[in-house]
């Protein structure tokens, strides 16, 4: 129970309290666990569709919280946002993507999600640079995933920011698209070079003829602006199949390839390349 104040309420139920001391518990951990090096980056391959060749990977946050075991990002991820801790561990991504990376084969690129708190604080450009200077890797094969809540404050500071990392020579994807507002004529405008069509369109493809409508018309409208299709959440050879019917070129999914850590990535691409 809380201390009485006047017109406030008196108490807060066990449950509340409950989840109100987990998440205090949760947001010290985090703070903890950048110091302690507790993060790892897992790689997910993304894949042409027409050849079966990875065409880079994308590298995912993980978090293994000692006692509790490996945290889901979609709940520590939002923690990070708003405790602003997004930011160095956001730095620390790009660094650990790019180091990694550079030792892939020159044709394949990275792929590294940038949260939109960490897109409008200073700072971002100065961490893409960084990356890739202390990495060596070249910045076109380095590809930073933003989502459309990005261009909902289509501000100065959002297009200044946009073109600075276009002059940097890194590419730009919209991540999970079709589950914001943006437009494709938009993303022509921002100059994107990627579209990650969201897996909930692949997901309902099968039941939902609007589902592959949209699909379809994302995956011509790409084609004519030249900007580049990729389909997330690829789980079954049906789905691949209605994809490459479509045209679309890129692909992304457990039917590819889980995360992985990147010893493993390193040997997945290494046999790939064989004849
Ligand atoms: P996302 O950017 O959309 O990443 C793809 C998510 O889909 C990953 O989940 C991946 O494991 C999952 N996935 C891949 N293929 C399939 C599939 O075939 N079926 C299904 N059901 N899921 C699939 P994960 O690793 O749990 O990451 C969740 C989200 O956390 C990411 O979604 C991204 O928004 C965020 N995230 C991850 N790493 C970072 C990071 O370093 N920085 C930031 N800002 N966000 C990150
Ligand atoms: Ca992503
Ligand atoms: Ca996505
Ligand atoms: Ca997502």
């Amino acid at each position: 129970a809380k201390q009485s104040r006047a017109g406030g309420y008196h108490f807060h139920s066990p449950a509340l309290s409950r989840k109100l001391r987990e998440r205090r518990l949760l947001e010290q951990d985090l703070r903890q666990a950048h110091a302690q090096q507790q993060f790892r980056l897992d790689y997910q391959p993304l894949v042409y569709l027409g050849s079966g060749q990875v065409s880079g990977g994308e590298a995912l946050l993980r978090w293994h919280r000692p006692g509790h075991g490996n945290m889901p990002p979609d709940l520590f991820i939002p923690l990070l946002e708003e405790t602003g801790l997004i930011v160095p561990v956001g730095a620390w991504v790009l660094e650990t993507a790019c180091r990694e990376a550079a030792r892939w084969p020159a044709r394949m690129s990275v792929a590294v999600n940038v949260s939109t708190i960490q897109f409008r604080k200073p700072g971002l450009c100065e961490a893409v640079e960084g990356a890739l200077r202390s990495s060596g890797l070249p910045a076109h094969r380095l590809e930073l995933e933003i989502t459309e809540s990005v261009l909902l404050h289509d501000t100065p500071e959002t297009l200044a920011t946009l073109q600075r990392l276009r002059k940097i020579g890194v590419r730009i994807a919209m991540d999970d698209f079709g589950t914001g507002y943006s437009s494709l004529s938009y993303l022509h405008h921002f100059a994107f070079d990627k579209i990650k069509i969201d897996r909930s369109f692949v997901q309902r493809m099968a039941q939902d003829p609007n589902a592959k409508a949209v699909i379809r018309a994302v995956v011509n409208i790409s084609q004519t602006l030249g900007i580049r299709a990729l389909a997330e959440g690829v789980e079954n050879a049906e789905q691949a199949e209605v994809l490459r019917q479509e045209g679309c070129a890129e692909v992304q999914g457990y039917l590819f390839g889980r995360p992985m850590p990147p010893e493993q990535f390193a040997a997945l691409h290494a046999r790939l390349r064989r004849p």
